[in-house]
């Protein structure tokens, strides 16, 4: 399958465009998130109707806690991921190759209609990174409003605007990383940056449903003044934002005990300050 948002160069090289890594890809080789690959020129989707892992969740486990509370969700995820965190819990499909199995858009939305009778409110593209899996929910989305359904992200919010806009009115809810409030915690632990996380919650809670999920890692993003001025900034676009402040356990690279709950009511308290709605997860 071809990719959506790409550059050609003079040679065969090309400059992908989907997220604000801009890879520059000779013929031959992959972009950093291993699966849009340079077929002599074009720009493919590797992992395009490849899904790795399906089930019928509750909509809380997304986490959507105000998103039509009680009901389930049919959530599909792939392969690949344009971030590199160092304490991925889903390292398994986001940094390896991963056993999948072939689904078409059709195909997805027929299951999401068949699990109807189980409380299914639509189709949630999370587990991976589903930027990377842009085209197949852009062919899927549609199909899934189109059979009154709905769609839910589930994301890194690490996405070029131009991808991002035409997404936007497709998807309902949005939960979105916000992984830390500093630059240097993105650009050391993650591979990436923040500003353009912060673009993608701001454009997304414009036009639908987002809330937002920091997950707490002692010594890295639990300074109480990085959640005031996280709170305060969330708030600058809305206070009643849900915001859930995660605990984190030790899972591929980081060995870093598991937060004390105590920091994470202190961080919740902080937050409602600013926010209406701050919940805490994961204990
Ligand atoms: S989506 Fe993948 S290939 Fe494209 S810029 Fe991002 S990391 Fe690079
Ligand atoms: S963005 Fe999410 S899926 Fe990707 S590496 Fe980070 S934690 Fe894992």
């Amino acid at each position: 399958m071809e990719a959506l948002y790409y550059t050609r160069q003079d040679t065969l090289a090309v400059t992908c465009q989907l997220c604000p890594h801009h890879c520059h890809i000779i013929s031959g080789n992959s972009g950093r998130c291993r699966c849009r690959y340079n077929k002599d020129g074009m720009l493919t989707s590797l992992n395009y109707g490849q899904c790795t892992s399906a089930a019928l969740d509750p909509v809380e486990k997304k986490p959507l806690r105000r998103f039509h509370p009680g009901h389930q969700i049919l959530s599909l995820g792939s392969w690949g991921c344009n971030l590199a965190c160092s304490f991925c819990q889903n390292w398994q499909i986001s940094q390896e190759q991963a056993i999948f199995q072939e689904i078409t858009p059709q195909e997805a939305v027929s299951l999401a209609l068949r699990e109807k009778k189980n409380d299914n409110i639509g189709l949630a593209y999370t587990y991976n990174e589903p930027t990377v899996w842009y085209e197949f929910i852009s062919h899927t989305a549609p199909l899934i409003h189109a059979a009154g359904l709905l769609n839910v992200m589930v994301t890194n919010g690490y996405i070029e605007e131009k991808p991002l806009q035409a997404l936007l009115p497709y998807i309902d809810a949005w939960n979105i990383d916000l992984k830390a409030f500093q630059d240097k915690f993105y650009y050391t632990l993650c591979k990436g940056t923040l500003a353009p996380v912060l673009r993608t919650i701001r454009l997304a809670a414009a036009s639908s449903h987002v809330e937002v999920t920091t997950l707490i890692i002692p010594g890295e993003n639990d300074r109480i003044d990085d959640m005031d001025r996280e709170a305060a900034w969330l708030a600058s676009i809305s206070p009643d934002i849900p915001l859930h402040i995660t605990r984190y356990f030790p899972r591929y690279h980081m060995d870093t005990p598991p937060t004390p709950l105590d920091t994470l009511y202190a961080l919740a308290n902080k937050a409602r300050q600013h926010l209406s709605t701050v919940y805490i997860g994961n204990v």
